[in-house]
């Protein structure tokens, strides 16, 4: 459980840290939640960990116009404490709540936790629910990378050696929008089984536009663009039983995983179970805004 030997550097600048990471053995260091285990275990052997806490910037900013932008190396600490992620965007405030513990959530950050790409991960759903886009800096200029197509595979962000993740944008919602995150949680670990955030909006009574992030199920995040459909129409004159009917297709089409916490069959279960519990959580929500 001891790291293999590592240098250490904490660069003031962008151009300083992109020139620590030039070295192909080089490793970016956010809150080192996942990556110092990961060195502990010697999964890892990185021979430069180049801390970006002074360049990736720390903090929550929203606009009417342009959403919510989180800088990258903001804790999950703040992310669940920020009142700017209330409303539409309350499924990261809720996804970052459910991360480990108080120490995890005070040094874990989000751009860790994204560019980590662990599949049982809580934020990529609301992530792929609320439509993030990556800002990456690199040698070669800054470039924006929606989230649903960032992560390949498990642990295989989109990134090369160089590049840093500096934000998350959240794109503006309908006012009216509505988002929430529910999982049920491996109990030793604390890691979704199953995860979904919903963002619905609502008219009439109704759901009419919907869209949904899955997590912890398969080795990365995703969209079950059939039920985001199925759902659409579900409201007040509909009942609980119509809405697990609508939600049977949420694993349609992807290779849901088995491991020591749960099996395939149960697995698919509990992502159904967390869809539907997301969106009936989402539309309450939009429904009683709707009535404010
Ligand atoms: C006990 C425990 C319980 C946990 N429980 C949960 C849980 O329930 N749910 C959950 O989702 N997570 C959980 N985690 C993981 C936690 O959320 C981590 O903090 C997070 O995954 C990584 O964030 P970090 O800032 O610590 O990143 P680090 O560990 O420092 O880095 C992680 C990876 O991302 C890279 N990286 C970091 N920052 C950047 C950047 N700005 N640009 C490019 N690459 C970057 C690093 O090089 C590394 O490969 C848990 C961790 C622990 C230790």
């Amino acid at each position: 459980m001891i790291p293999a030997p590592v240098d250490y550097v904490r660069p003031e600048t962008m151009s300083a840290a992109f020139s620590a990471l030039s070295d192909d053995d080089a490793k970016i260091l956010a809150g080192g939640h996942s990556l110092v285990p990961l060195m502990k275990l010697r999964f890892a052997r990185p021979s430069v960990l180049v801390d970006v806490s002074r360049v990736v910037p720390r903090g929550i900013e929203a606009t009417a116009r342009d959403g919510v932008w989180i800088g990258g190396f903001t804790t999950w600490r703040d992310v669940a404490a920020a009142t700017e992620l209330t409303g539409p965007y309350s499924a990261a405030r809720a996804c970052a709540a459910a991360i480990g513990d108080l120490q995890v959530r005070n040094r874990g950050t989000i751009g860790g936790g994204l560019c980590h790409a662990d599949p049982a991960a809580d934020m990529p759903a609301a992530a792929l629910a609320l439509d993030a886009t990556l800002t990456v800096a690199s040698p070669i200029g800054e470039r924006l990378e929606h989230f649903d197509g960032f992560v390949g595979s498990a642990f295989e962000p989109n990134l090369d050696t160089q590049d840093v993740l500096t934000g998350v944008r959240l794109p503006a919602q309908p006012a009216r929008a509505r988002s929430a995150y529910q999982s049920v949680e491996d109990a030793a670990s604390g890691y979704p089984i199953a995860g979904a955030a919903a963002l619905v909006v609502v008219a009439d009574s109704e759901i009419v536009q919907c869209r949904l992030g899955i997590t912890g199920v398969s080795t990365r995040a995703f969209r079950p663009l059939a039920t985001e459909i199925s759902v659409l129409g579900w409201g007040s004159r509909s009942d609980w039983r119509d809405l697990c009917s609508r939600v049977r297709s949420a694993c349609d089409g992807v290779a849901v995983m088995a491991d020591r916490s749960a099996d395939v069959t149960y697995r698919a279960a509990m992502a159904q179970l967390v869809t539907a519990r997301a969106v009936r959580q989402a539309f309450l929500d939009a429904t009683a805004a709707e009535a404010a």
